[in-house]
């Protein structure tokens, strides 16, 4: 397999992020944007001359930096590099910055480009004229293509957005608007602060759009966005997206952490789904159901996708993998509780008889070959998660699962999930954290039981012989 050689530094060793301050204005005539970024946090590590920050693509055009706290100080910054190699912006100061509280102000430009990650557009004819849908894909490292951060999922913090639209478009965002304001043809949109959470979760979308909503029993409003030719075939999908928040409510004891649940169908998608926090984001073909002409195997993929993507509302986003080398687990569990949660709607469907063919037996039809890989397999530079994150990761990842929750029994593996979710929510994790929560709650050797399913490739084979009254066992 091919190891592409880009060096990774995690920058959070130098400089914690705690709250983002963002603004940004795109402009779908030029097709770019310009933005304002206030990150406030702590510099840790040695004193040095200089913060570094992840940054793709932008042109950051002014920076100031300010330590604040007890005894203010603004730095002269009189160097500003950006590394392509590195993906990084640094700030050389002249004096020293030593670890404490710091505020750094960034203004920077950026182009939207159509590679359909970081800000990219959609495109859709309305009324036979050509329109646009501005949306973002953060995930795994984009969320650098558009504002100056720290871009590692263990680098959580709260973000303010505010967004400079055009006044007869949608917007949406992961939190309900704080306030809105039209100047001209502009509109001001300010979100709520968002929870703690990683980069790559923050999402929006501006666009001429239309909705439908609902409200879960916990009162948590979902809305269902499509482009205004397709809204009336988004009602399947709230329904499943209602019912499916009120499962696992109750399954993983902990609510819904967000006011509201938007999904939103986009015409120009690169993966089937992305589970943004509280601003989840479809290919159209995975949310939308014209229920004239559907067929079952299609309405049941799309109710999967919604169960999949609203279960990383909490185990992925409330509760985040450290690095990407664990996003094995975070898919692998996510594409295992699509069945129950599924399963659990729509007994009717056998999902579990499903499971074994799509899932397990896939696995190991993949796992069987010479050129298999372990499921952990460590991930240097998020770039590589291409290459090495795959069907084997999300099938045989489900699968490990799967196998799991059989050998621990539903009520043990659930009840050591909450005790997992509750423990750890709005931090971070590595795999073996969630096996010692269901080891503490099932008083199963769960770690040991799971350490070689993990880190190696293939499966046991068992081999069964029976002559006469014996049975014979072999494991190869
Ligand atoms: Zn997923």
């Amino acid at each position: 397999m091919l190891r592409m050689s880009k060096q990774v530094k995690h920058l959070l060793s130098q400089f914690k992020p705690e709250h983002y301050i963002l603004s940004l204005h795109p402009d779908k005539k030029t097709m770019t944007f310009k933005g304002a970024v206030t990150i406030t946090g702590q510099k840790v590590g040695r004193p040095s001359n200089r913060l570094t920050f992840h940054q793709k693509d932008l042109k950051v055009t002014s920076a100031v930096v300010k330590r604040t706290g007890k005894q203010p100080k603004e730095f002269k910054v009189d160097r500003l590099n950006t590394h392509a190699a590195y993906d990084e912006v640094r700030l050389h100061t002249t004096d020293t910055l030593y670890p404490g509280q710091y505020e750094i102000v960034l203004e920077f430009k950026g182009k939207i480009t159509d590679l359909m990650n970081g800000l990219y557009p959609s495109r859709f004819q309305l009324d036979g004229k050509d329109e646009i849908i501005l949306g973002t894909q953060f995930e795994s490292h984009h969320a650098r293509e558009v504002f100056p951060c720290i871009d590692e999922p263990a680098a959580k913090a709260t973000f303010d957005l505010s967004l400079v639209s055009p006044k007869d478009e949608v917007v949406i965002a992961n939190t309900p608007i704080k306030s809105q304001k039209a100047d001209g043809k502009l509109l001001f949109t300010t979100f709520e602060t968002t929870p703690v959470m990683s980069s790559y979760l923050l999402a929006f979308v501006i666009g001429k759009m239309k909705h439908k909503e609902a409200k879960t029993k916990h009162g948590v409003t979902v809305r269902a966005y499509a482009t205004p030719d397709k809204i009336a075939q988004v009602d399947f999908a709230l329904d499943v997206a209602i019912k499916t928040l009120d499962f696992y409510d109750e399954y993983f004891a902990i609510s819904y952490p967000l006011e509201k649940c938007d999904m939103v169908a986009l015409p120009d998608f690169a993966s089937g789904a992305m589970e943004n926090w509280g601003c989840v984001t479809y290919r159209e073909h995975c949310m939308l159901v014209d229920e004239k002409n559907t067929s079952l195997p299609t309405k049941q993929y799309v109710a999967m996708v919604v169960a999949h993507e609203l279960a990383h509302q909490w185990f992925g986003n409330l509760v985040t993998m450290r690095w990407w080398t664990d996003l094995w687990l975070n898919e692998g569990f996510a594409s295992w509780i699509e069945y129950l949660a599924v399963d659990h709607l729509f007994p009717e469907w056998n999902m579990w008889t499903q499971f074994i063919v799509d899932e397990q037996q896939t696995a190991m039809k993949l796992d069987a070959l010479e050129n298999t890989h372990p499921i952990e397999a460590p991930i240097n530079h998020p770039d590589e998660i291409r290459t090495i994150f795959d069907n084997i990761s999300y099938h045989k990842g489900a699968s490990v699962i799967h196998m799991l929750h059989e050998y621990l029994g539903p009520t043990a593996f659930r009840d050591g999930l909450r005790y997992y979710l509750e423990k750890h929510q709005y931090g971070n994790t590595d795999t073996v954290d969630l096996w010692a929560a269901l080891e503490e709650i099932s008083h199963k050797p769960v770690k040991d039981f799971m350490h070689n399913w993990t880190t190696l490739s293939g499966f046991p084979l068992l081999r069964v012989d029976v002559t006469n009254k014996h049975v014979e066992l072999h494991q190869e």
